[in-house]
């Protein structure tokens, strides 16, 4: 389920601990919503990772991942997990918090006190790895690939004196993760974001405090547009990371040798004849509600859809009468082929 409140996934992450032993503190102060922290009071070893999600309060796929890990019990490794970093765009599901701070380019600044809680948080323990849950849109896929990325990922850069890196063991980590989740599925898209240094962004930040971090990106996959299955791949592989002593020794040849996300792609093309259209994913949160559906692609040029759909005539001119179609409206529709669609929308 793509949108849950504030509430509800606190609910759902209370349960999860309760089942699998982990404990939760709160981070923030009274004033605030609270930000919950797992810990587990008996790992195998007492080195520490650390895993947040939900800066961004519109990329829940790292939640769903942290919450089964939690759920499943005991961790090899000390893990210090924080879910939902951003409760108040979580409520609204947007990315930026209700002030319409994007939290992720508040690693060097003080305030606002989500962003510091998190900074805290991180310079309390001497952790061996840091992973940085996000999700990406569906407008990415591996360059010359016309499929969806499904995991992107990144060792962000860090300052050396005046020269940008990219640290040998941030590097071996990431490309393992993207590594094992391929193995898994060789069928979806995999790819790596540039290198570019934003040195407000956090993953820079918690690298330059030595930790060796990976900005983690998952994406839709093609009849996935939940990202149910992504989220269940997502977890898979954090089991397999807290089954590693070290990162794999393919890993960074298999990050090197990936493509570099390309943003031009498009969800479906919708055609008729010689007739076509293009149209993206769309959701929003509204009066509490969530509503999901498609939104047309008005620029066509280079597109890469990654699905063709072919409509009858009368159907292709019902649709591209709207710019967008909710799910429940695509139902209604006396068109089979339309209704097969809504029916592979996210919810
Ligand atoms: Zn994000």
């Amino acid at each position: 389920m793509r949108y849950q409140n504030f509430s509800e996934r606190t609910r759902r992450l209370h349960e999860a601990a309760q089942e699998g032993g982990w404990e939760l503190h709160n981070a923030a102060s009274p004033e605030y919503l609270p930000i919950w922290v797992a810990t587990h009071p008996q790992p195998e070893y007492s080195r520490s990772r650390i895993a947040w999600a939900m800066m961004h309060g519109n990329e829940p796929t790292g939640f769903e991942a942290l919450v089964q890990f939690i759920r499943r019990g005991a961790p090899a490794f000390n893990w210090t997990l924080v879910p939902m970093v951003n409760p108040t765009g979580i409520d609204a599901f947007s990315r930026l918090t209700v002030e319409g701070v994007d939290l992720n380019r508040c690693a060097r600044q003080a305030g606002p006190s989500e962003s510091d809680a998190l900074k805290s948080i991180l310079q309390t323990s001497r952790y061996e790895l840091a992973l940085n849950l996000h999700d990406q849109r569906s407008i990415f896929h591996p360059a010359g690939i016309y499929t969806p990325s499904s995991l992107s990922i990144l060792a962000p850069a860090a300052m050396k004196g005046s020269v940008a890196v990219q640290p040998d063991r941030a590097v071996a980590w990431a490309g393992s993760l993207s590594l094992w989740m391929r193995e898994r599925r060789p069928d979806w898209g995999y790819a790596r974001f540039d290198e570019s240094y934003y040195p407000t962004a956090f993953g820079e930040w918690v690298q330059e405090l030595d930790i060796p971090t990976v900005t983690v990106e998952t994406g839709v996959a093609l009849g996935d547009a939940s990202r149910a299955e992504v989220g269940q791949a997502l977890f898979e592989v954090l089991c397999r990371t807290d089954a590693h002593l070290s990162p794999d020794e393919q890993g960074r040849a298999h990050y090197f040798n990936l493509p570099y996300n390309a943003s031009d792609g498009c969800d479906f093309e919708l055609k008729s004849g010689t007739q076509s259209s293009y149209w993206k994913l769309w959701e929003v949160v509204q009066d509490g509600g969530y509503v999901s559906g498609i939104e047309r692609v008005e620029s066509v040029e280079d597109l890469c859809p990654y699905q063709c759909i072919e409509v009858a005539h009368v159907d292709f001119n019902l649709l591209t009468q709207r710019p967008i179609w909710t799910t429940a409206e695509l139902y209604a529709t006396a068109a089979s082929s339309l209704r097969d669609l809504a029916a592979v929308l996210p919810r």
